[in-house]
């Protein structure tokens, strides 16, 4: 038997048990299943090649910035949609549903350099990057990680030194994604006085160079890179004048990682899906294998943590459009949804049996979901 992923997934509607859409506005059950159906359409059916090749997929990033997802949450003033945070985070979910790598993207593009931009950066700035972020026209990337400095970032090294007219960054970032095409990278630097600032460092500067890192096991469509910055000169106006020490750095971690608990939320809906889809065509002993109480308790266990995760996702939206989602509790939201995906994704693995070795019924992206546990998110989840 085969089940594709394009065949799972044709015509089904969001995994919604307890009904959550009830909690639901109809503009975001419209942004939602906007998103659903371009992923579906566009993303499912390329998603286990691009994987397989470890190639970025360029030609989606039109169709993506159509979307209104990259700084979904950002005012129309900068070019974005002005979404709400729940619909915002419902749009991630359905994206992440369809590709952990193509969701990895948008966590830097969106999350990370269009949030810092936003939150930290001058009118002038906003005014020339955000724009064509939004629509992926620009690609952005966020050093923040460096070989020596991973969880604890206020341990960087990488120098800015005020010259005239400018500065001068010396130093090197790891696992930087999106990095090796960017257009702009967000560079975080120790000034003179010891405070760690940031910068907007375009793309062609020859002072700027990012390699990507090859032979990565997961998220293999999403590219992470390790950028050198050697004598690399930058004017004055590149530094964003409301980035002032580590708490500007970490209030951008804090709005990226609302992102990623939607992610969490996304790739365990399509571990279940999947699971599901299959449990129901599988026969052993005469019988579809969905017919089996075992499985039928793996199933409903996968729904239940699904369904409990919606909820969390919800309220945490509510709070942060209410402005009154605090750090711990979205630390709580996203190391709930990540360690509930990478149980779902452990149940879905069993469910597929030696299938789950196999392209064809895998999840989109092959080991996508099952390799949760030792990838990024769990790691990241410790800042
Ligand atoms: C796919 C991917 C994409 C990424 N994209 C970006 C990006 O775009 N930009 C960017 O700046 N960075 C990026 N990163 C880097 C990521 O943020 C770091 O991997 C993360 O901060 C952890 O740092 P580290 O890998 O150096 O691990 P380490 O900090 O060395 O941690 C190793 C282990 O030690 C544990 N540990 C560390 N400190 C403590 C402690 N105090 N108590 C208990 N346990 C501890 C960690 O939990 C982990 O298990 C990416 C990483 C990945 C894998």
């Amino acid at each position: 038997m085969a089940i594709t992923p394009e065949e799972t997934r044709r015509g089904t509607q969001p995994v919604d048990f307890i009904n959550v859409g009830s909690l639901l506005s109809d503009e975001e059950k419209e942004i939602r299943d906007r998103v659903r159906s371009f992923v579906d359409r566009e993303v499912i059916p390329t998603a286990a090649e691009y994987w397989d090749k470890a190639e970025f997929p360029f030609d989606l990033l039109p169709g993506l910035g159509e979307l209104g997802l990259m700084g979904g949450t950002i005012g129309e003033e900068y070019g974005c949609a002005g979404w709400s945070n729940v619909a915002y985070g419902l749009a991630i979910a359905e994206l992440a549903r369809g590709s952990g790598s193509l969701s990895t993207f948008l966590h830097v593009q969106s999350g990370l350099a269009m949030a810092a931009i936003h939150n930290l950066g001058s009118e002038e700035q906003k005014q020339r990057w955000l724009p064509p972020m939004a629509k992926c026209e620009k690609v952005g990337c966020f050093g923040l990680t460096e070989p020596d400095a991973g969880s604890d970032p206020g341990s960087l090294a990488t120098t800015a030194v005020e010259e005239s007219g400018g500065y001068v960054l010396n130093g090197e970032k790891r696992w930087i994604g999106n990095a090796s095409f960017a257009d702009v990278a967000v560079i975080w630097a120790r000034t003179e006085d010891d405070r760690i600032s940031c910068f907007l460092v375009e793309g062609d500067n020859p002072g700027y160079n990012a390699d990507v890192l090859p032979r990565k096991g997961s998220q293999r469509a999403a590219w992470q890179t390790h950028i050198k910055l050697e004598d690399c000169h930058v004017p004055a106006e590149a530094r964003l004048p409301e980035a002032n020490g580590l708490g500007s750095t970490l209030s951008v971690l804090t709005h990226s990682r609302y992102g990623v608990g939607w992610d969490g939320l996304g790739q365990a809906t399509d571990c279940y899906e999947t699971a599901l889809a299959y449990a129901k065509e599988r026969e052993q002993f005469g019988q579809p294998i969905a017919s089996f109480q075992l499985t039928q308790a793996k199933l409903v266990e996968m729904l239940n943590e699904i369904s409990l995760s919606q909820l969390l996702s919800i309220h945490a939206g509510r709070l942060k459009d209410a402005d009154d989602l605090d750090p711990a509790t979205v630390s709580m939201f996203k190391m709930n949804n990540v360690a509930k995906a990478r149980k779902i994704a452990s149940l879905a693995r069993d469910t597929l049996g030696g299938k789950s070795e196999e392209k064809e019924t895998m999840p989109q992206e092959p080991p996508k979901g099952a390799s949760l546990p030792p990838t990024s998110r769990a790691t990241r989840s410790e800042r």
